[in-house]
C-alpha cells in the first residue's frame, strides 16, 4: 500500500470522529434550545394567567372581604397573643375576633371634580 493511503485514512477516520462530534453537540444543543423555549412558554403563560385574574378582594387585615360586615367590621377568627416570653415572641394565644375596620370611609378619586368655572367671569 502507498504511505498516501494511511494519511487519507488518518484523515477520514479523524474527521469523521470530528463530524460525529459536531452532529452530537448540535443536537444536544436543538435539545437544550427546545427545553428552554419549553420553559419560556411555561413561564409566560403563567404570566398571562397572573395578569388576566382579577385582584382578590382582600382587605388590609389580609381577611377576605366577604368576612366583614356592611360597617366594615371584620368577623374573622384570629389568634391573640395573651403572653409574651422575655423576648416579646407571643408564647400563648387565645382565640378572639379580628379588631379591623375596614375603610368605609369615601373612596378618595369620588371626591375628584371638576370645579365650576361659568361663575368666575
Ligand atoms: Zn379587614
Ligand atoms: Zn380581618
Amino acid at each position: 500500500m502507498e504511505w498516501y493511503w494511511w494519511v487519507l485514512i488518518i484523515f477520514w477516520t479523524g474527521g469523521f470522529g470530528w463530524a460525529v462530534d459536531n452532529v452530537r453537540t448540535a443536537l444536544r444543543n436543538r435539545h437544550d434550545r427546545k427545553l428552554e423555549l419549553l420553559e419560556a412558554s411555561r413561564q409566560e403563560r403563567l404570566a398571562l394567567e397572573a395578569a388576566n385574574r382579577p385582584p382578590e378582594p382582600v382587605c388590609g387585615c389580609t381577611h377576605h372581604l366577604a368576612k366583614h360586615d356592611k360597617q366594615g367590621k371584620c368577623h374573622e377568627r384570629v389568634e391573640v397573643p395573651t403572653a409574651w416570653d422575655e423576648s416579646k415572641k407571643p408564647v400563648r394565644f387565645e382565640s378572639g375576633q379580628c379588631n379591623c375596620q375596614q375603610y368605609v370611609g369615601p373612596q378618595p378619586l369620588s371626591q375628584v371634580y371638576a370645579e365650576d368655572l361659568t361663575d368666575l367671569a
